[in-house]
């Protein structure tokens, strides 16, 4: 059976129908209905993708490079200026948007499982999902603040690649891509099944111009993982239609030989991704969760990416975040 044939799959079905509402329509989580931080429409809340007192930060740029196994990567301030120009410190602010559904349930998801499946949604066009950015661009800017991030998360994004694809699309025909960087957060595993259901393939332009979208993908599953074979099929299609695609693990629970299987399976897509994977130092069920979710307390272990370092200096020889990742060429 295929990976993601629906009939091994329930909930890939159905998130998918929940999300591709039909007629250019898709389903979002109503963010009023949230408990997310600094919600500023049903449709869009704010967010400051780099904070050093939370350790989010940009530690592929050697000003931060010591702290690369002890603070979480976050870097798409960094890759906005690489294709806007300006300082990373001048795109620190990103509008995010969440699809309704999703086909996983991590137990260490941020987001209710409610709005996992649909709970509180509404839907919109992605001219609509332009429209209300520009105004919250707009009101930023009025209050001094620039916003050149549209970011769409989950849910699961890519249940609808003609979502993404759309919006992008709109903001080409609104003169915003010298302005605006689209990022959208993936898990990928959905990503071939909705591409069957979905749109023709791009052609060359299409393509061309689709390696401006940034697809951060957190991969939930490791390679000896009965989700992995969907995973991995859905980061090879997207690296083939196009998208600029940065993977991450957070990876406190995975093993030495799984992170190294990991090498391996990431080489055989495209030797770039193994210098672009963000290796998470915590642990995804971060104590908040856990308390909340009544999960285990996690056990202090090694630092992950230490590991991975090892790795990477064994089969390639160079460090972990040895370069900036946007720098680091997919093929
Ligand atoms: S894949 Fe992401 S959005 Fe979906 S349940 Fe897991 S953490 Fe949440």
């Amino acid at each position: 059976m295929q990976p993601n044939a629906p009939g091994e799959r329930p909930l890939l079905l159905k998130s998918h129908q929940i999300v591709n509402a039909g007629d250019g329509h898709y389903a979002f989580t109503d963010l009023r209905k949230t408990s997310l931080g600094d919600v500023r429409t049903r449709q869009f809340r704010l967010f400051t993708p780099i904070r050093r007192q939370r350790m989010r930060l940009p530690t592929s740029l050697p000003e931060f490079a010591e702290l690369r196994h002890l603070a979480n990567l976050s870097d798409s301030p960094v890759t906005v200026a690489a294709e806007l120009g300006g300082h990373w410190t001048e795109h620190n602010l990103a509008a995010i948007t969440h699809v309704a559904a999703c086909n996983f349930r991590c137990s260490y998801c941020y987001v209710d499982y409610a709005h996992l499946a649909g709970g509180d949604r509404f839907t919109a066009t992605a001219d609509a999902v332009v429209a209300e950015f520009i105004a919250l661009r707009a009101a930023t800017l009025r209050a001094g603040q620039r916003l050149s991030l549209l970011r769409v998360s989950g849910g699961e994004p890519l249940l609808a690649p003609g979502l993404v694809i759309d919006i992008h699309r709109v903001l080409a025909e609104r003169d915003l891509l010298d302005a605006v960087v689209l990022k959208v957060e993936s898990n990928l595993s959905a990503l071939t099944y909705a591409w069957r259901q979905g749109r023709a393939d791009p052609g060359p332009a299409e393509r061309a111009s689709m390696r401006r979208i940034k697809l951060h993908t957190t991969l939930h599953h490791p390679p000896d993982s009965r989700e992995w074979p969907a995973i991995r099929d859905g980061l090879a299609l997207a690296l083939d239609i196009g998208f600029d695609v940065f993977p991450a693990i957070g990876a406190t629970d995975w093993s030495a030989a799984q992170l190294e299987s990991l090498f391996w399976e990431l080489t055989r897509i495209s030797p770039g991704l193994v210098r672009r994977l963000a290796v998470r130092p915590f642990h995804l069920d971060y104590p908040a969760l856990a308390d909340r979710r009544r999960l285990p307390r996690p056990t202090e272990s090694e630092a992950p990416s230490v590991t991975w370092e090892g790795i990477l200096r064994r089969h390639v020889g160079v460090g972990y975040l040895a370069r900036p990742r946007h720098l680091v060429p997919l093929s």
